[in-house]
């Protein structure tokens, strides 16, 4: 008859609500004491995902944020069936994260500053782009276009929503639509890139702010390691994609670490003021820059010519052609 030994549990089969395990690491963390330390692996500094609300907690002074537009709600324009119906998917995740779809924004303070913010939630459909996400983040930024206050971006996502076809694309011209009327308003945009930051989004505003900062080892890019190394057929550097990978090629200006993150842009906003408006209307007549998206500075890189025309152009279009009227409001 086999003997009973005394039980003791393995390490990593502690119940999930108290402990999560360090993918970086390995360490077995507390729950209570990683909400303490922001969601960062006191031990290797791995940086968690957090949700939005956890994120503008950490940002926004206390209390001031105010949410616009909650009601706005995903529609299923295309009748679409992956492994589910679309809108089954979308019930899940509201019913998982209290949220209508997967960006959040208003208005709040930072260090006492005014600032219309957009936060996205990974947890939300992998934090993918349709036509509310787009729409909450043109809002955002016509907010601070209207009220000439900073607009702050943080980014986490996988990219346009595939369950929303050709409207989840059309979300990247109307945000650089947005992005291109502060840039000419001058109208300062901070755009804060989480792990992931990749897709469409990567694609279109969350690399053009007028200061990108990321957060360590977060992973940012268009397309994944086996896509890229398949199309230039060579073998891929350690780190690449990666906040470091970005900043040591000058795309990325900070990385900055999520305990230091809110100070930082407090000390930005102390920096970055829009300038005060010339009594007809207009900002004052200064140059013009254009903003260098990525697909520009790479066709540029390819020797490709008047990309910047071709771009503005889209954007414009993608204000005046009602490319907004897919988003329900309400
Ligand atoms: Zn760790």
């Amino acid at each position: 008859m086999p003997v009973r030994l005394p039980f003791r549990p393995r390490r990593d089969a502690y119940p999930s609500d108290l402990w999560t395990k360090c993918p970086g690491c390995a360490e077995m963390l507390f729950n209570k004491q990683l909400d303490k330390s922001l969601r960062v692996c006191p031990h290797c500094g791995h940086h968690f995902r957090i949700p939005a609300k956890a994120r503008i907690e950490q940002l926004a002074d206390a209390g001031s944020f105010v949410e616009r537009d909650a009601n706005l709600q995903p529609v299923d324009s295309l009748g679409f069936v992956d492994l589910k119906p679309y809108p089954d998917r979308l019930v899940a995740a509201q019913l998982s994260t209290g949220l209508r779809d997967a960006a959040v924004w208003g208005l709040a303070t930072i260090g006492g500053r005014p600032v219309s913010m957009c936060v996205m939630d990974f947890g939300f459909i992998g934090g993918s782009m349709g036509a509310v996400v787009g729409e909450k983040v043109a809002r955002a930024g016509e907010a601070a276009l209207a009220e000439r206050i900073p607009l702050i971006i943080v980014s986490s996502s996988g990219g346009a929503r595939m369950q929303e076809g050709t409207f989840a694309l059309m979300q990247l011209v109307k945000t650089m639509g947005v992005v291109e009327r502060l840039k000419v308003a001058r109208v300062p945009f901070i755009s804060i890139l989480t792990d992931p930051t990749t897709g469409g989004v990567f694609a279109s505003f969350a690399v053009v702010g007028d200061v990108n900062i990321a957060e360590p080892n977060a992973i940012i890019r268009f397309a994944g390691d086996r896509v890229s190394a398949g199309t230039i057929g060579e073998e891929l550097p350690p780190g690449y994609q990666r906040s470091e990978f970005w900043f040591s090629h000058g795309f990325v200006d900070r990385i900055v670490a999520r305990p230091h993150l809110r100070d930082e842009i407090i000390a930005l906003l102390g920096f970055l003021i829009a300038p005060p408006l010339n009594g007809v209307g207009e900002p004052p007549a200064t140059p013009i820059t254009r903003p260098r998206s990525f697909l520009s500075a790479l066709t540029g890189a390819l020797g490709g010519d008047g990309a910047g025309e071709s771009r503005n152009g889209d954007s414009r279009n993608g204000e005046a052609n009602g490319s907004r009227a897919e988003a329900p409001r309400g």
